[in-house]
């Protein structure tokens, strides 16, 4: 190895490890399902993004199966030389169906269909207003437009409505684009998307939501945007295959003169091989399940207020989510690292988050309840918490 590389490495390891904020992985032993098993213990997860359970969902195994018969293993290409198979349009025509939009494009992840979306629209003569909390990946699609990248105050309107005006007065920007999570996923709370359109409207902005934490969530399944009945207003709404979903892969769901344009500029789209027969046919077949019914939804919900309930009542505090994601905030980030250690050795999977990922001196441990989980899981976890919490005097 080269020297320099040797010491950046060492230097910067060593000094993470020292703050406490170098993230241990844990290779799981079985499905990411309610109980997982790590290091051959059986234990409770709160640490998943597989909202409704459909990542160990019978159907979907079923037509993943006979897709990989059907089709293989892997889809051969990239989209635009022959890799697109007539399930991934068939995949794309659901999604827009799901989305109440005119058509949609699937890119491999979420984070991927952020690099690709944002780059593809946005140049080096336009602005972006991005929430100052939105996700690593929309704020590297940002970087790799060149555009000019404004941060408005999280969730506050007045403070975009102020950027956007200085924008638009300014007479320096093609065009401009505001940017928002739906749901923010390490709180749990939602993008107030009927300010930001009327904010859009007002000053003629691109509207771009990112709902991977949304779609499956609000909105009776169908996402934050249909949960405020904006679908007809936002230009941009991407989605991720990842998690109600249970699968892999991101798309954007809009007007279908905008996913021409992606077709044709989108990099990941033009050079990155397409998601596999396996992972499309399930996600459609997830997307059917969820626009059939609402029982996997309803039962998140009613999961994730048995949750909060529980952990709130023992003297936790848990923010202010307004969704299943249910956060339990430690603060101190060693602290919050020695907490979930904790729980994992008495049988709870829930992970701590700590800066960089949220801000300084607000770590937490970050609960996921499923629609896959039962009310004994629940009730188990929560006398661990407990336990824990009362050990560590958090409560
Ligand atoms: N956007 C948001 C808001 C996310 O939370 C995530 C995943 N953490 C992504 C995009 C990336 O999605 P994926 O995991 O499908 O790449």
């Amino acid at each position: 190895m080269a020297k320099v590389l040797d010491s950046f490495l060492k230097e910067n390891l060593d000094d993470l490890k020292s703050k406490g904020l170098f993230n241990v992985i844990d290779p799981l032993q079985s499905a990411n399902g309610p109980i997982i098993k790590i290091n051959g213990n059986d234990l409770i997860n709160l640490s998943s993004n597989n909202y409704l359970g459909l990542a160990t969902d019978q159907r979907l195994k079923e037509v993943a199966e006979k897709a990989i018969e059907e089709f293989g293993v892997g889809a051969g290409a990239v989209r635009t030389i022959n890799g697109t198979l007539e399930l991934h349009t068939k995949l794309e025509d659901k999604i827009a169906e799901f989305k109440h939009t005119e058509a949609a494009i699937a890119y491999q992840s979420g984070f991927n269909c952020n690099m690709a979306a944002i780059s593809a629209v946005m140049d080096k003569n336009d602005a972006i207003l991005s929430d100052e909390l939105n996700h690593a990946s929309i704020i590297d699609g940002c970087r790799l437009s060149k555009a000019k990248i404004i941060r408005f105050n999280h969730s506050d309107m007045d403070h975009l409505r102020q950027k956007a005006k200085e924008a638009v007065e300014s007479g320096l920007y093609n065009k401009i684009m505001v940017i928002t999570d739906g749901v923010f996923s390490m709180d749990g709370d939602v993008a107030k998307l009927p300010e930001i359109v009327q904010i859009a409207e007002e000053f003629d902005l691109i509207t771009y939501v990112d709902d991977a934490h949304g779609s499956g969530v609000l909105g009776k399944g169908a996402g934050t945007v249909k949960h405020f009945g904006l679908s007809d207003k936002v230009d941009f709404q991407i989605g991720t295959l990842s998690k109600a979903i249970g699968v892999v892969g991101g798309y954007v769901a809009g007007k279908k003169e905008l996913i021409e344009w992606l077709k044709v500029r989108s990099r990941p789209f033009l050079f990155s091989t397409a998601l596999t027969p396996a992972d499309v046919a399930a996600s459609k077949k997830a997307i059917e399940i969820l626009m059939e019914s609402t029982e996997l939804h309803d039962r998140l919900w009613e999961n994730g207020d048995y949750l909060k309930k529980g952990l709130k009542e023992l003297g936790f505090n848990i923010g202010e989510s307004e969704t299943p994601i249910t956060p339990c905030i430690i603060g101190e980030e060693r602290l919050t690292q020695q907490f979930s250690r904790r729980l994992y050795e008495e049988g709870v999977y829930a992970k701590s988050i700590v800066f960089p990922t949220v801000p300084q001196g607000t770590g937490r441990v970050r609960n996921m309840p499923t629609a896959a989980h039962t009310k004994e899981m629940l009730d188990e976890a929560i006398a661990i918490y407990e336990k824990v919490g009362k050990e560590l005097g958090v409560i």
